[in-house]
């Protein structure tokens, strides 16, 4: 009996140990971009007898596949390259948003392939509805339901990490929405992942960013503000979930009453609505976003005190969020950024006034590059690395 136990757990055992060599050869390909049979053994330590059938295996499932000759290297035969094949597997992602979803479809390479809003009139059936987009969207592509590998979806709200249940003040959802247990148990095979969209902005601008950079805040100007960090490469999000609340951070006591009910939020002082709602104190007229850039632009005296002050604020914020965190960039994404390389460069200066040397000499201050939609993009990037991280390469 004993026997029995023992001889399962070492099956498993040796399963364990094929799976993580599956996993490391495969990861090896995907970053190498192309590399032969011999270099792979010569990377891992792995016999070339072990690294053939595994590389085998991948090919078999369409996860690789061999890509053309490569140069001689010393005597005996050219060796055969290998690189991913992006169609042997894909992902989803979904950007919850006031309407609906974005759907997105990327494949292994993170290549997307389609994006689509799909508008929702009952948000207490939002989990059915992006089951029954998703299915369409996998029809339309002809792509068959094994090589569906993961499901992400982007929240701007938080998220209860035990219950995976969601807060939020932009989508009209209850805390009792079970969009996520219909995902799950939808595509319970693989893995459903839930995320801030601004954790998922931070992550498509780390692995865009041409400086390879391990730690950043993203700062996301959109209806709210929020943060998503990023620490030694990971998504940081704290121990209950609701790590980057930034727009809530105070800068003033004394300052104006934010719908979170305190004063003097950045959220309160430093937004795009809040910068709008004191230029039309002051000027008595209601200006438009493109208004008040193009005033801006043209040195508008009004505006540009409105602006200065909420720099100040702003960089008062974020020097708070370096001390803490001392990241390596603090990128600026949403609506803000419309205020051009004027405001970037006033608030980089405000931000030297007050930050120590030390980080103000190294730290990158720049607005996202991301181009495309920086949620479903960074949600893709964080399933497909999720997935080549753990074994969710396997199709079957
Ligand atoms: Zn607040």
């Amino acid at each position: 009996m004993l026997d029995e136990k023992k001889k399962k757990q070492r099956v498993a055992n040796l399963q364990l140990v094929k799976m993580s060599n599956l996993t490391l050869i495969f990861n090896l390909i995907n970053k190498k971009r192309s590399v032969s049979r011999a270099e792979l053994a010569q990377v891992t330590g792995l016999s070339p007898t072990t690294v053939s059938s595994l590389v085998d295996e991948l090919i078999e499932n369409s996860m690789v596949r061999e890509s053309g000759i490569g140069s001689l290297n010393g005597s005996g035969r050219k060796p055969i390259l290998l690189e991913i094949n992006p169609e042997g597997g894909y992902v989803l992602t979904a950007e919850l948003c006031q309407e609906g979803f974005v759907l997105a479809l990327f494949d292994l390479e993170g290549a997307p392939k389609s994006e689509k809003l799909y508008k929702v009139k009952d948000f207490s059936k939002l989990g059915a509805e992006i089951v029954r987009s998703a299915e369409s969207v996998l029809r339309e592509h002809g792509i068959p339901e094994k090589k569906l590998l993961g499901v992400c979806v982007g929240v701007p709200g938080i998220i209860d990490k035990a219950s995976k249940r969601i807060t939020s003040t932009v989508l009209p959802v209850t805390e009792d929405n079970d969009f996520f247990d219909v995902l799950h148990d939808r595509f319970h095979s693989i893995p459903v992942k839930m995320g801030n969209e601004s954790c998922f902005c931070a992550y498509s601008e780390k692995v865009t960013r041409e400086i390879n950079v391990h730690s950043l805040v993203y700062i996301d100007f959109n209806v709210g503000i929020g943060a998503g960090i990023i620490l030694d490469d990971r998504i940081f999000t704290g121990a209950f979930g609701n790590a980057g609340e930034f727009g809530h951070i105070s800068v003033d006591y004394n300052g104006p009453v934010c719908k979170c009910g305190n004063r003097g939020c950045i959220e309160a002082v430093a937004s795009m609505p809040a910068i709008l709602k004191r230029v039309s104190e002051k000027k008595k007229a209601v200006l438009t976003i493109d208004e008040l850039v193009r005033a801006f632009n043209n040195g508008d005296e009004t505006v540009g005190d409105v602006v200065r002050d909420a720099c100040r604020a702003l960089a008062t914020g974020i020097n708070s969020a370096i001390n803490m965190v001392n990241p390596e960039a603090i990128i600026i994404g949403g609506d803000i950024t419309k205020l051009g390389s004027r405001f970037l460069e006033l608030l980089r200066l405000e931000l030297d006034k007050i930050m120590f040397k030390t980080n103000s000499e190294k730290l990158i201050i720049d607005y996202s590059t991301v181009g495309v939609n920086p949620v479903t993009h960074g949600a893709a990037y964080y399933m497909l690395d999720t997935i080549f991280k753990a074994n969710g390469f396997i199709v079957e």
